[in-house]
């Protein structure tokens, strides 16, 4: 069956009509989920294993049979586990059917039908006895629901459930508990993620100092997670308030209660600073001696040097709603407070215990100044990064006169503001500020010459930035929207950026290829079925696509030099006809061409460029830095991914890349020589 979903193209901004498989999502699901990651999270897997057989041990040593629940059984892993460890049946639960399907057939394949059964439901709408999907109520739980935040995926209310329901009392679980942990720390990078800091304007008159507004700066933001790869924080970039402490933590053998509750901790400051964020993690211990561990925690807190990279579980960054001084020494409490389903910080003065008893507030913290819900975090850090800010203003400077007339296309941009503050007399912007600017509420193509109030545009700038932009390409909108409000420009106008090009670089990864290399094999069970679930869901859509990665959390070394493929000359109308180029890159450094990397850069004048993507390469080994605002467009190599073999190593790769102006979209191919 086909069906017709209707969507704004996010490069032309164009309306279409989009025939969509019914499969169409769920191939995407399978295609980006984090299965395979799972699969090859060795750490977790091998830990699983060890508790799993431990708990069965322990039941047996009881003389009584081993009946394993396995909720959210995916490929049906932690039940072959259990079989193979001798549980005497399990049931497998999956909600997702064609992930349900999936386990039938590899459990089938290992062997282990009669041991195994799956029930694709949801867990809660299992029943138990002699006609039930349960014979009996198991007396292990075996589970893997957790994300990073622990709870985001629905855990508690899934376990509350399952020991009310279809467990016995006293059971073993697996993992047996999951403790989380804090520390607090002072960070200007990250709080930039959430406030807005003040811009300065060295405008001709003086230093202007843009700031936000106080319902901006009280806001304490959105509830959403926010979860990266805090490995790859270097250690310059935060500062360490408190030592690490045990927030809260969930004993999964007895009953789970979801309901929402708080949880607070005394932290003495070791060292005085301002403190804004609180990181967090959490670990599973898989026995209830704690002697079979997994851990998040980041790298300046665990020791061990062997080390998982995962990107399933990785660490949590929550903003408190305001910064607060604090003292070393000087105690202060730290409350997590909690709902089904995600937590939340706050931090208060040592006072008297009754007194902060009362003011526990529960309710999660929601935006009141809309600024967190026009900008995520990393758009957040981006308009926050002063060095972009002074590449603008210098390029705005170049261009703005007295008597500018100025149109800005871009979401939720500071440029009106600081062309105001440069002097910029007249300004309008396509979408919001006092009287010097018009924020026109009209689409670029259905700009009229009365919005305008008959003026006609003598500078037209964009960052370019659009919410609804994916991939790095997307934001070619502005060069579409710049087309549709053609006639409203006089016939010198500037435009900034004057043009943007494509830049493509050949890249190893250190992990990320990970997240597309087929498992064959997890812990001796054949989980090929998998691989070739997700290969065909990622084949789904004829050709290949590239796919967005912020890769500053993603180390890689280059392979290539970088290359500009594709310019756009923003002076200019969209032509009619594509843009197509074609050429290779040879490979300087050994190593796997996992993928090629693309980003834009802008061209704001003359001779200053933004890049999205590549801001240097750091030593002689490759290394990359990223523009750590922005997501780059990553190309994977599937058959060297693929591939074991190292030798025969490429020394070049062909690039075809097409740039289908009508439609906005990007195809491209790559042959390694
Ligand atoms: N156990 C597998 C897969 C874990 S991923 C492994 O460890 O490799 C978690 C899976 O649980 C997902 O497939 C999701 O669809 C499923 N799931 C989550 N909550 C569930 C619930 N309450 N009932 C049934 N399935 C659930």
């Amino acid at each position: 069956m086909k069906t017709f979903c209707g969507r704004a193209n996010p490069t032309t901004g164009a309306m279409e009509w989009l025939e969509e498989d019914e499969n169409y999502d769920y191939h995407q699901e399978i295609a980006r989920s984090r299965y395979a990651d799972m699969l090859h999270d060795k750490d977790r897997n091998v830990k699983y294993y060890q508790g799993i057989h431990a708990a069965v041990s322990r039941v047996k040593e009881r003389g009584e049979k081993a009946i394993v629940l396995d909720i959210g059984t995916g490929t049906g892993l932690l039940s072959m586990m259990a079989a193979s460890a001798g549980a005497d049946f399990c049931y497998a639960i999956e909600v997702f059917k064609p992930m349900a399907n999936a386990a039938v057939k590899i459990v089938e394949k290992n062997g282990f039908h009669d041991k195994i059964k799956v029930i694709n439901k949801h867990s809660t709408e299992v029943t138990v006895g002699p006609d039930g999907d349960m014979q009996c109520r198991a007396n292990i739980l075996v589970t893997e629901l957790f994300d990073t935040e622990l709870i985001g995926e629905g855990a508690l209310p899934t376990y509350e459930h399952a020991h009310k329901y279809l467990v016995q009392e006293g059971c073993e679980a697996v993992p047996h508990r999951a403790t989380v942990y804090v520390q607090l720390v002072e960070s200007k990078r990250m709080w930039s993620w959430n406030k807005l800091f003040p811009v300065h304007v060295e405008a001709e008159d003086g230093e202007k100092i843009i700031v936000s507004p106080s319902e901006m700066e009280n806001c304490p933001g959105v509830p959403s997670v926010c979860d990266i790869q805090l490995n790859q924080m270097p250690s310059s970039d935060f500062t360490i308030l408190s030592d690490v402490v045990t927030m809260f933590s969930v004993d999964f053998s007895k009953p789970v209660r979801s309901a929402s509750t708080y949880y607070k901790v005394q932290l003495e400051p070791v060292k005085s600073g301002k403190a804004q964020i609180v990181l967090s993690w959490w670990d599973i211990d898989m026995d209830p001696s704690g002697m079979i561990n997994c851990t998040m925690a980041p790298y300046w807190v665990k020791s061990t040097s062997a080390f998982q990279w995962r990107d399933h579980w990785m660490q949590c960054v929550y903003f408190l709603p305001n910064e607060e001084p604090v003292l070393q020494g000087e105690k202060v409490y730290l409350t997590a407070c909690r709902d089904e389903y995600s937590v939340w910080y706050k931090l208060q003065k040592a006072r008297g215990e009754e007194e902060n008893k009362a003011d526990v507030h529960v309710e999660s913290p929601v935006c009141r100044c809309q600024a967190h819900l026009l900008w995520n975090r990393p758009r957040f850090g981006e308009l926050n990064d002063e060095n972009r800010t002074r590449q603008y203003i210098t390029s705005l400077m170049k261009v703005l006169k007295t008597d500018s007339v100025c149109l800005c296309i871009s979401d939720g941009s500071l440029l009106p503001v600081l062309a105001h503050y440069l002097g910029a007399k007249q300004f309008f912007k396509a979408n919001h500020l006092e009287d010097k600017i018009k924020i026109i509420e009209a689409r670029p193509e259905l700009l009229t010459s009365s919005h305008l109030e008959d003026k006609k545009i003598s500078v037209l700038v964009g960052e370019p930035f659009f919410t609804t932009s994916l991939l790095p390409w997307h934001n070619l909108y502005f060069w579409y929207a710049r087309t549709a409000v053609t006639s409203h420009l006089t016939s010198n106008v500037t435009v900034l950026p004057q043009s943007a090009s494509l830049h493509m670089m050949i890249v190893e990864f250190q992990d990320l290829w990970r997240i597309r290399s087929p498992c064959g094999t997890c812990e001796g069970f054949d989980v090929q079925t998998m691989d070739d679930m997700i290969k065909n869901s990622l084949n789904f859509r004829e050709s290949k696509e590239a796919e967005p990665h912020p890769l500053w959390e993603y180390p890689c070394k280059s392979l290539s030099n970088p290359q500009e493929v594709l310019t756009f000359d923003f002076r200019k109308t969209v032509p009619q006809h594509c843009l197509s180029t074609e050429g290779s890159v040879n490979l300087l450094r050994k190593g796997k061409s996992h993928g090629a990397v693309l980003w834009m850069e802008y061209h704001l004048a003359a001779d200053i460029s933004i890049s999205t993507g590549l801001m240097q390469i750091s030593n002689e080994k490759g290394n990359c830095e990223w523009n750590p605002h922005c997501k780059q467009a990553v190309y994977f190599f599937s058959s060297v991914i693929e591939s074991e073999a190292v030798s025969g190593l490429p020394s070049a790769v062909t690039y075809a890349i097409n740039f289908n102006t009508k439609t906005g979209e990007i195809a491209m191919d790559f042959k390694l020589l």
